[in-house]
């Protein structure tokens, strides 16, 4: 399917500031001030989108509230990777009926990825009733329009037109971190791995402006974050839509060269289109942090090729020793999937002796689970779920060995953390690479950038005394 992005014009926004005011003309006539529940499922997208809804909601008068307990509307932020967090989705909403009927006025919104999918949008259509209004990820921006519909005329609305992607700037922001910044430099997917639902419910690739990312990237540092991550499905593709010839590398380079006290983070990022130029412009800048999520999914070359991954275990090696030969202290971290339909346990041994070579920091695992509307949910699949546990196991306790031993070569050593909470009678902290570091500190020390000496770890965290 052939899309072409929008960008949402001036008018089209003009519109939705003012329908958030008329939403809070309408509470005020009331004598109400509403409250807002936004619940966010899966992704860092999926929580910048909610934090966009969340500024939408701020500007038309609610207060956040945490529980669906009482709140005016509920707007729920849905994933659609997985099919049992789709099941789960449709449990809470269905729970919703009883909240609603304690709180007749209650306004229940479906959105994010799931509402991507006509099948799932039809059957909120027709089985539940008591929601009120559904809109795609490509519908966002009109939100305020959407409540403002529902509450001055009591019908639903469905917002779910398979529409090209759009891009819409300048909407409110309510961050849901004091500390931690999430800014989106670009949305969608091309690459249609054959296992993932991506691509069909957040559109094709496309890249914000670069001075709009940079105006932002201004505007939190200004309010004093202190970390920046560069958010997109694909982020290596930045750029190559834009015709500016601007790549991610560059974007990455105006970022770290900004003044101010923070540090640059971007995920994720897609192996066959990560670049040397990448590589290099993290070892350059000192603010860029030493770590790199990029994920493998398997060591076998077939396997990823019917994953449609389009690299090779070579490629993937080639990149990885480049990056250490730069840079010997980079953190490696990645996202493998075990049991994919048809992976042999030879096939199966190639993805263990990947992680044995390449040594990750830290892993995300997945047992393979099929995503209906993927290409991969309709694979051959003979191997047991029993064998794939086991897999799974033997691939995790590998893992952890290496995370331990990693960790253990930490101590000793001084490392550089952002204080970002407490967690009993510790601070807690992260490393540049992103390790978690646990310490006694008092709370003034909180959202500070500390040196940390390391004196002790266990397989997920260091522990460390304060300089
Ligand atoms: S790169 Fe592949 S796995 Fe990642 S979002 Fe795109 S299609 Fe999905």
């Amino acid at each position: 399917m052939e899309q072409k992005t929008t960008v949402i014009s001036e008018a089209q926004l003009a519109q939705q500031q003012a329908a958030c005011e008329q939403i809070k003309e309408y509470w005020m006539q009331q004598g109400i001030r509403p409250v807002a529940f936004v619940d966010t499922y899966g992704c860092q997208q999926n929580e910048a989108d909610s934090e966009r809804i969340r500024g939408m909601l701020a500007a038309s008068g609610y207060a956040m509230t945490d529980t669906e307990e009482g709140a005016d509307v509920i707007v729920l932020n849905t994933c659609a990777i997985r099919e049992h967090a789709e099941q789960r989705v449709f449990g809470n909403v269905g729970a919703l009926t009883h909240t609603k009927r304690r709180h007749p006025r209650q306004k229940i919104f479906l959105c994010g990825c799931m509402m991507g999918q006509p099948a799932v949008s039809d059957r909120v259509k027709h089985s539940y009733p008591h929601v009120d209004g559904v809109f795609s990820t490509h519908h966002l921006w009109e939100f305020p329009e959407l409540l403002l519909r529902v509450l001055t005329t009591g019908k639903r609305v469905f917002a779910v037109a398979d529409e090209a992607g759009s891009i819409a700037e300048n909407i409110p922001v309510l961050r849901g971190n004091k500390l931690k910044a999430w800014v989106s430099v670009m949305y969608g997917c091309n690459n249609f791995c054959s296992y993932c639902i991506v691509p069909y419910v957040r559109g094709r690739e496309r890249s914000r402006q670069p001075e709009d990312i940079i105006k932002e990237c201004k505007e939190v540092i200004a309010a004093g974050y202190k970390e920046i991550t560069l958010l997109g499905q694909n982020v290596n593709s930045y750029g190559k839509d834009l015709g500016l010839g601007i790549d991610f590398a560059d974007l990455m380079a105006q970022v770290a060269q900004l003044e101010g006290d923070f540090r640059l983070r971007f995920m994720t990022s897609h192996p066959k289109d990560a670049s040397r130029k990448l590589f290099d412009t993290i070892a350059k800048y000192p603010k860029i942090c030493k770590q790199f999520h990029l994920p493998f999914q398997s060591g076998n070359d077939r396997v990823l090729k019917v994953m449609n991954r389009r690299y090779t275990s070579a490629q993937y090696l080639e990149l990885v020793d480049y990056g250490r030969s730069l840079m010997p202290e980079l953190v490696l971290t990645s996202d493998v999937i075990v049991g994919f339909p048809g992976e042999t346990e030879e096939e199966f041994e190639d993805t263990l002796k990947l992680i044995e070579r390449v040594r990750y920091d830290a892993l995300f695992t997945f047992i393979f689970s099929p995503r209906g509307g993927t290409p991969a949910a309709s694979m051959e699949d003979p191997t047991p779920k029993a064998e794939k546990n086991r897999r799974f196991d033997r691939l995790v306790e590998l893992q952890n060995r290496i995370s331990e031993e990693k960790h253990r070569s930490y101590i000793g050593k001084t490392v550089t953390v952002l204080v970002d909470g407490r967690d009993g009678d510790k601070l807690t902290a992260r490393t540049d690479g992103g390790r978690l570091v646990r310490f006694e500190g008092s709370d003034e020390l909180l959202g500070q950038f500390v040196n940390v000496t390391i004196t002790d770890c266990t397989t997920w965290s260091l522990v460390g005394e304060l300089e």
